[in-house]
């Protein structure tokens, strides 16, 4: 091989390229990422919304001889254990032999809910032949993108009596589907005309759910009576049933590769299912590591993270102190020692919209998982902003385990921003950086991500826990 020139030399070790993780990859290297990626389609299709993925993910940490653990029992160094928050997140906890005074707590935290619509609480109405439930859009959606195309129902009902009925329908072949009309293009004339957020209102996402008239010509609203009957029959509900459930509209397709070369996946809840199932592999894979290991499936980041079940809630810092006490250790302690990966998705570059992005700092498709320092907008606002001595820490970490990363901002400068659950687990005296996967077309119903980025953010997360 001919030798490299002194300027060549020079250019290897002092500039900074990224690195494409197919590139150069061998063939196993390939494969193992592909098979990861059917582990991550399973638990996804099972997973659209976040009582599914606790549901989904309990059972993977179940077979891998997790129990479950409600606040009080006792906690021994060894144990794995999972806590499962009402049903719509979960934490996962391993009690390794280290000190965790000196040594802290590893926290890698996700969230499990994505951007849906969900059903009101009186929602069920007839108008012109049709039967359609009121909806209200929850999380940041582009309106636009949840017309004309299947929509599938999940969620639960509790009924008069307390009895809790799961709703899944529309996903399986042979299920019906639901569906938000769309504007036929020819009568679009003014609808061209406004812009894109106000061109479908939030209270036109009404969902079709019927089209039958009850045979009575005694009744007025044939066709919602007919519906009624239906959900009558098949979930024993009533309207009123409506006020105490959970309901929401998803869609009703599953994940699939795109490409010929089948590099990337498409899937709705990509945000932040893709984080999450690196965060709990990574855990069973090191379910024996002496560190003290915390892996927090969070609901709600989507709204803000309010609420009992979102990051916000004390769960975290209840399980840190249940640790610290069942080990006599002091929890103000051991958080300050402590260490957290807040695994969520950033935005992958994307050349079709490439005004917005600066391209330098922007996290590249399959160049691994992205490292972000800070997130927020307009001047770094509401950020976590991780110090360099943390940054410097994970860098370490990961090029010192041969982990392809990348480090990025969401977009260019006052181009929008967006957050993450950083800032609530910062809030504790607990060191926080973000990384995860770059998805493009974030929060639509069809997100993409690259097989390579989930893989190279599971070894990423391994590490951290390992
Ligand atoms: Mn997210
Ligand atoms: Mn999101």
């Amino acid at each position: 091989m001919a030798e490299k020139s002194i300027g060549n030399e020079m250019l290897d070790k002092l500039s900074y390229k990224k690195q494409n993780v197919y590139e150069n990859a061998s063939p196993e290297t390939v494969k193992k990422i592909f098979d990861y990626a059917d582990g991550y389609v399973r638990l996804l299709d099972n997973a659209k919304t976040e009582r599914e993925a606790v549901r989904t993910a309990v059972k993977l940490a179940e077979d891998a001889g997790f129990r479950s653990y409600t606040l009080g029992d006792k906690i021994s160094v060894g144990d794995n254990l999972y806590c499962n928050n009402r049903g719509k997140s979960v934490v996962f906890i391993h009690v390794g032999d280290d000190d965790i005074e000196s040594e802290g707590v590893r926290i890698i935290a996700s969230h499990i809910d994505s951007p849906r619509l969900d059903i009101k609480p009186i929602p069920l109405y007839e108008d012109s032949n049709m039967c359609f439930l009121k909806t209200h859009y929850y999380g940041g959606i582009k309106k636009y993108q949840w017309t004309a195309t299947p929509l599938a129902l999940h969620g639960v009902i509790v009924k008069a009596d307390g009895e809790t009925v799961d709703v899944k329908i529309g996903d399986e072949p042979g299920d019906p589907v639901f569906y938000v009309n769309d504007l036929l293009p020819h009568l679009s004339q003014k609808q061209y005309g406004e812009t894109l957020g106000n061109a479908i209102p939030g209270e036109t996402l009404n969902v079709l759910i019927g089209g039958m008239p009850y045979a009575d010509d005694e009744v007025s609203e044939k066709v919602k009576l007919n519906t009624l009957s239906l959900l009558f029959e098949k979930y024993g509900m009533c309207e009123e049933d409506f006020m105490s459930a959970e309901l929401t509209m998803v869609p009703a397709f599953n994940a699939r590769d795109i490409g010929f070369d089948r590099a990337l996946i498409g899937a709705y809840g990509h945000d932040d299912k893709v984080c999450s199932y690196p965060a709990l592999t990574a855990l069973l894979e090191n379910k024996n590591t002496k560190k003290t290991v915390i892996v927090v499936f969070a609901d709600k980041e989507e709204t803000g993270s309010d609420g009992v079940t979102g990051m916000q809630s004390d769960i975290l810092t209840d399980i840190i102190a249940e640790i610290s006490a069942a080990l006599g250790k002091n929890e103000r302690v051991v958080r300050a020692h402590s260490k957290c990966l807040s695994a969520d998705v950033t935005a992958a570059y994307d050349p079709n919209f490439a005004d917005v992005y600066e391209k330098r700092n922007s996290s590249i498709i399959s160049c691994g998982a992205a490292i972000a320092k800070y997130t927020g907008a307009r001047g770094k606002s509401s950020t976590n902003d991780a110090s360099a001595e943390l940054l410097g820490y994970v860098r370490k970490l990961f090029r010192d385990n041969g982990v392809i990363f990348q480090v990025s901002e969401m977009g260019k400068v006052d181009a929008g921003g967006g957050g993450t659950v950083a800032k609530y687990i910062s809030l504790h005296n607990i060191d926080t950086i973000d990384i995860g996967v770059p998805v493009i077309s974030m929060h639509a119903p069809f997100e993409v991500v690259s097989k390579a980025d989930i893989y190279s953010t599971f070894e990423a997360l391994s590490v951290f826990v390992k």
